[in-house]
């Protein structure tokens, strides 16, 4: 379903996202984990690689990593009851997300840095300002940012919330020339894809966006970090002209197919400032 986007207008989307200089690829937990919630180095592996394909066609590549959290039950074998001790998990699991991510990357001997943010370092534009500049500094090193909330400091009141949130924060504040959001879903579909099997990929989202918000906010139990914040990042970072693409993480080479101009998972349209109903 693509009701309401031209052909030339998805394909417009699409060559701009092939030839962003800039990129930031947001990866979630699910990406990372697996089902007994212990880091799946495969998975990261795999995340590596595409993300070193994007390197190596000279890109800027920003990551903001989710996994801390999840990484951190798996170490412990233990999922946390209060909030306290999803925080305290957190530090276990970045740590061991970092460790691995520095492994996985050196065998493309690519470098990279730990970013860690709460809301306050958003909305302060000193602050800001200095993330900003820290980004650009690394990014003229060659280094790969790796971002992530500061879980063990950012209480309820001030928390980001989820990494969708963040990513698209990022990608604006960077000027980013695209966002790319990996999930296990794989895109935004017509029903909830898990519990629905006639669920079809909406290949495009712009004029639509009404309609298509609709329809996940009727298909989407979670509030949080499921589609739908998803769905309203990628929409945040395309009315500040950023084409946005939703897309599976286990998709072979899928930032590479990205940047060959494929068609892959959902489309954020970049409206331009113009926003379109
Ligand atoms: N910052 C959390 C973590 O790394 C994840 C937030 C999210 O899933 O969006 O575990």
């Amino acid at each position: 379903m693509s009701d309401g986007v031209s052909r030339s207008e998805i394909e417009q989307a699409r060559a701009l996202a092939a030839n962003a200089d800039r990129v930031v690829v947001k990866a979630g937990t699910n990406s990372l984990t697996n089902e007994a919630s212990k880091l799946d180095i495969d998975k990261l592996d795999k995340l590596v690689d595409d993300i070193a394909a994007l390197r190596e066609r000279g890109k800027d590549v920003i990551l903001v990593s989710s996994g801390s959290i999840g990484a951190g039950k798996g170490r412990i074998a233990y999922n946390g009851e209060t909030v306290e001790e999803s925080q305290a998990l957190s530090t276990v699991g970045q740590s061991l997300l970092m460790h691995q991510y520095t492994e996985s990357f050196e065998r493309y001997d690519q470098k990279i840095a730990q970013l860690l943010l709460t809301q306050h370092d958003l909305e302060n534009s000193e602050r800001f300002t200095n993330v900003q500049n820290t980004i650009e500094t690394l990014l003229e090193w060659d280094i790969v940012p790796v971002i992530n909330e500061n879980d063990a400091v950012a209480t309820k009141e001030i928390r980001i919330g989820d990494n969708d949130m963040l990513s698209s924060s990022v990608a604006v504040g960077v000027d980013a020339d695209l966002l790319v959001t990996l999930t296990d879903v794989g895109g935004v579909y017509t029903g909830n894809p898990k519990e629905d099997e006639t669920a079809t990929l909406i290949e495009a989202v712009g004029r639509n966006y009404d309609d298509v918000q609709g329809i996940v906010e009727a298909s989407t139990s979670s509030e949080f970090g499921g589609i739908q914040t998803k769905v309203q990042g990628a929409r945040d970072v395309s009315e500040y002209g950023i084409p946005a693409i939703i897309a599976k993480s286990t998709e072979p080479d899928v930032l590479e197919k990205i940047a060959a101009e494929k068609a892959v998972g959902t489309l954020f349209i970049p409206i331009n400032g113009v926003i379109n109903d």
